[in-house]
């Protein structure tokens, strides 16, 4: 066993992330027109695509296939290829995670989250978009219509946000105008951007805004503004769409950004929010392989020692263990299977360094294996199964440095080594058949007051004898930001499976929180927490989760520090290369999000 002492943790994930395939560089397109003559377009054809300013006109014709030669030929193909993605819709089920800040101004006159809102459900539009809630709020599970009608009410059904992955569901030239703007990079796709407005006398609202089209097969990568006209009753938002080049040819949604700053919505109340919505869990056949469980079968020690002594059966202790290993394994396998735990991975292991780290210093040799793995929702928590320490994608966003890191794994830790068990009910199988959107119900990982505080006594143990013991300023200075925004952000801060790192009137860990130096929140040196979304990437079609490779960049204000809060969307698109079907989508964030040491 290795141990990693010095240095901020990103700075580790960052050394191990390049290992992940190195994309390419951004490459001309290779789109070849040599069967064709592109300049020689039909003088028939209504609107030639104009040349953009920023490109000369051979290179905007030697771009384009032969048979878009033409804007209206280029429409033509979008709308295919926009039925094409309906029909595509239909058969998908991701996992959709709609977080929703409410903001405020405060004394300074900018905008704070002052509550937030949570949704996570699977989307399933075979018969218009609609998702199974997972977290239980009335009026979810109903069925909408697949036209835009209005959805997006004030009590912000999450089916409105889901909505906002479909730019029209009946795409059609003739209820638009068009009109080229130009071209433009998305990463290192080259997109032909064009502004799309509903024509008059539209009796359903439609999508009015800009699109982003790829221009190899024309597909809608990005869309950006609102549906109109507006309802009388409901109010569409507005957002910002997009799609990931999942498979080969095939551009799925992976995020949308909406945000609202002064839409007024009855005599005096107007809105002001941000909210990401998230999708993932594409792939339900290849979540649904059932590797984990026969891999443990192989790795476990019990499993060698059946091998070299098979006449002989499991001692009492070591049937209690396997015992316990088939609930946690039968907990684990269901979590992933579901698409809420990321499948074992490289983060796993960065994650697992730390506590080893923890375990050498401490002289603690744990009896059995044990794992760490990623949820991948946002609100913060972290939790044990057994021996798995599981820890939200969120939270990993949020936590500053390594020391951090350790705080939260440290108590985790402290479960297992304080032997603290797993309800084993887990271990018949009967109990893992319930529908996925009871999840949060039938699987329950949280531990009672006396047990969440004997380990975060023993986590102070553990971190006294550790590397981390003289960075627990930095840890403090995180519990209290979080104990800071807690009562503005109850839907972060709930958690789901396990134990909350923090309620409106506790934060765990008390004695680190006790020993922090005084919050300040102008000073820019003094990173407390870091926005959401900036350091976990999630594969949204294979749920693989990695480092973001964005690099932090100097705060201009205190203002860009943004603890705890949303921001924009904006992934590095990239295309998958022909043949590769099993190379995962890469996204990352761009410099919109901070991500400060
Ligand atoms: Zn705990």
């Amino acid at each position: 066993m290795r141990m990693v002492r010095a240095g901020s943790w990103l700075v580790l994930l960052l050394l191990i992330s390049v290992f992940a395939a190195a994309q390419d560089s951004l490459s001309s397109s290779s789109t070849s027109s040599s069967e064709g003559q592109p300049a020689a377009a039909p003088a028939a054809a209504p609107a030639p695509v104009p040349a953009a300013a920023t490109d000369t006109p051979s290179q905007s014709t030697q771009s384009l296939p032969p048979v878009a030669a033409t804007l209206n030929d280029v429409l033509d193909r979008v709308v295919q290829r926009e039925h094409y993605f309906m029909a595509q819709m239909r058969h998908m089920h991701p996992m959709v995670e709609t977080y929703l800040q409410d903001l405020k101004n405060d004394s300074s006159g900018a905008a704070v989250p002052s509550k937030d809102q949570y949704f996570l459900g699977r989307l399933d539009m075979s018969d218009g978009p609609e998702d199974t809630s997972f977290t239980g709020q009335p009026g979810f599970g109903r069925r909408v219509v697949a036209r835009l009608t209005g959805v997006y009410s004030l009590h912000f059904l999450p089916m409105g946000f889901a909505q906002m992955v479909i730019l029209d569901s009946d795409f059609q030239k003739k209820y638009y105008n068009f009109s080229f703007v130009r071209r433009e990079f998305l990463g290192e796709i080259r997109c032909l951007v064009i502004d799309v407005q509903p024509r008059e006398g539209q009796k359903v609202p439609r999508f009015m805004g800009r699109i982003w089209v790829e221009d190899q097969d024309y597909n809608i990568v990005r869309f950006n503004g609102t549906y109109a006209p507006q309802p009388k009753i409901n109010f569409f938002f507005h957002f910002d769409s997009w799609r990931l080049n999942m498979r080969p040819g095939t551009w799925l949604p992976a995020y949308v950004y909406s945000e609202e700053s002064n839409m007024k919505t009855g005599l005096s109340k107007s809105l002001h929010f941000k909210a990401q919505t998230r999708l993932w869990g594409y792939d339900l056949k290849g979540l649904n392989k059932n590797e984990e469980f026969t891999q443990i079968l192989v790795d476990s020690p019990q499993s060698v020692r059946d091998q070299s002594d098979a006449a002989a059966d499991a001692t009492p202790v070591v049937a209690e263990r396997m015992w316990e290993k088939q609930a946690e394994d039968n907990a684990v396998e269901r979590l992933q299977k579901i698409g809420l735990l990321a499948p074992a991975g490289e983060l796993d292991k960065i994650l697992c360094t730390v506590v080893n780290n923890l375990l050498i210093t401490n002289n603690i040799d744990l009896q059995g294996d044990m794992r760490c793995r990623v949820l991948l929702t946002s609100p913060l928590e972290s939790f044990t199964i057994g021996h798995t320490i599981v820890v939200s994608r969120g939270m990993l966003d949020v936590l500053p440095d390594e020391a951090s890191l350790a705080m939260v794994l440290s108590h985790e830790l402290a479960h297992i080594v304080l032997g603290h068990r797993l309800d084993t009910k887990l271990a018949f199988n009967d109990r893992m058949f319930f529908p996925d959107e009871d999840s949060f119900q039938r699987l329950d990982f949280k531990r009672s007051a006396a047990d969440e505080e004997a380990a975060d006594n023993k986590a102070m143990e553990l971190l006294k004898n550790s590397p981390y013991r003289d960075k627990l300023g930095e840890a403090g200075l995180f519990l209290k930001a979080l104990q800071e925004k807690a009562p503005d952000l109850p839907n972060l801060i709930r958690p789901h499976l396990g134990n909350g790192l923090a309620s409106a009137k506790s934060v765990r860990m008390a004695a680190v929180l006790a020993a922090a130096p005084a919050l300040d929140e102008k000073r820019l040196d003094q990173i407390a927490a870091l926005p959401l979304g900036g350091r976990v990437k999630v594969d949204p079609w294979s749920d693989q989760v990695e480092l973001s490779k964005a690099k932090s960049v100097p705060l201009a204000s205190a203002r860009e520090k943004m603890e705890f809060e949303i921001t924009p969307f904006f992934p590095y698109l990239t295309r998958l290369s022909m043949g590769a079907t099993d190379k995962v989508a890469l996204t990352s964030s761009s410099s919109s999000t901070t991500q400060p040491k």
